[in-house]
């Protein structure tokens, strides 16, 4: 097929899907979040990662649809982004928590999904090992300094719940600190949100089979080498430990104003789709609507007319 005939056909998908209207047959915060509509609270294994809860189509399918709704996202981005214009203390934020073992996707959703939106104002913080300086502090020190101001959306790459998943299962911290910070997390993510922010966290969910073959897939390919790390497999060697620790991360911490979804991450079309679903669902809820006009446009035509 030809340049022009591809294109074509890519519209004609992407033509199915209406940007006014999720492409889910489901409300995707039920369907995907953690803790279920009779209060029992999911852990990893319990979600099918290869799974497309809501959605029939295909992988081309999925991806037209995501392109479809960043037109969405994006505006009401803007719409988020202009009421901070007018009111720097009193607009509401959103925080993006993103969290998932080595080649979840949390990059690529970084790039879709936060790169569809006007880099204005809208922000990624990624967190890896702590520096030197970030060390002399409590946990939380670092991802204070990377909250939403009002208007904002942050999504961050990793986050303070890794101070309860890699410390917990390396033992990098002391069990008994652990077991403190979930309820300084808790308290932490009540603050903001009390504050003014919407806290959102999601868990992107491979399974270990797909990983195996993500990782192989960079082994093979020297372009990617720059993203394989040899600790990876270290970390991959302690599956199910991880995965325990995030059962008892998202247990302790979701609550109905910060709540978890568990993404099945496998295909990564999905999740993309599903995340952005989440964040167009959560910026609906602030009913925002554009600021009052302070001009007199007729007035200011004829200014510009007469020009
Ligand atoms: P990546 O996301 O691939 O750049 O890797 C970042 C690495 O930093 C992962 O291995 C994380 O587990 C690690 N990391 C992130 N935050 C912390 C933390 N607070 N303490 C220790 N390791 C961390
Ligand atoms: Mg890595």
């Amino acid at each position: 097929m030809g340049k022009k005939k591809d294109a074509k056909a890519a519209k004609a998908v992407e033509d199915v899907f209406s940007s006014e209207e999720s492409p889910l047959s489901v409300d995707v915060r039920t369907a995907l979040r953690a803790r279920t509509a009779a209060g029992e609270v999911l852990s990893p294994p319990d979600v099918d990662a290869d799974g497309t809860p809501g959605f029939e189509g295909n992988k081309a399918e999925g991806r037209a649809a995501l392109s479809a709704r960043s037109a969405r996202l994006a505006e009401l981005q803007e719409l988020l982004y202009a009421a901070g214009r007018v009111d720097q203390e009193a607009a509401p934020s959103v925080l993006v928590v993103v969290q998932g073992m080595d080649t979840a996707g949390k990059g690529g959703l970084m790039r879709t999904v936060a790169g569809a939106m006007d880099p204005q104002g809208v922000r990624t913080a990624a967190f890896g090992r702590p520096t030197e300086e970030e060390l002399e502090h409590d946990f939380l020190w670092r991802i204070e300094q990377q909250m939403p101001e009002p208007g904002q959306i942050v999504v961050f790459d990793r986050s303070h719940y890794e101070d309860v998943l890699v410390h917990r299962v390396e033992g990098l911290s002391p069990r008994a600190e652990v077991d403190r910070r979930y309820g300084a997390i808790r308290e932490f993510e009540e603050a903001a949100v009390a504050a003014g922010t919407r806290v959102v966290k999601v868990m992107l969910h491979i399974s270990k089979q797909e990983q195996g073959e993500r990782l192989l897939a960079r082994l093979e390919n020297p372009d990617k080498h720059w993203k394989y790390d040899p600790a990876d497999l270290d970390t991959r060697a302690k599956w199910d430990e991880y995965q325990q620790a995030y059962a008892i991360a998202i247990v302790e911490t979701d609550s109905d104003r910060a709540p978890w979804y568990i993404v099945p991450a496998d295909r990564k079309w999905y999740s993309r789709l599903a995340v952005q679903e989440i964040l167009i669902a959560e910026l609906e809820d602030l009913d925002l609507r554009w600021p009052a006009s302070t001009i007199d446009a007729e007035a200011e035509k004829a200014r510009l007319a007469a020009l």
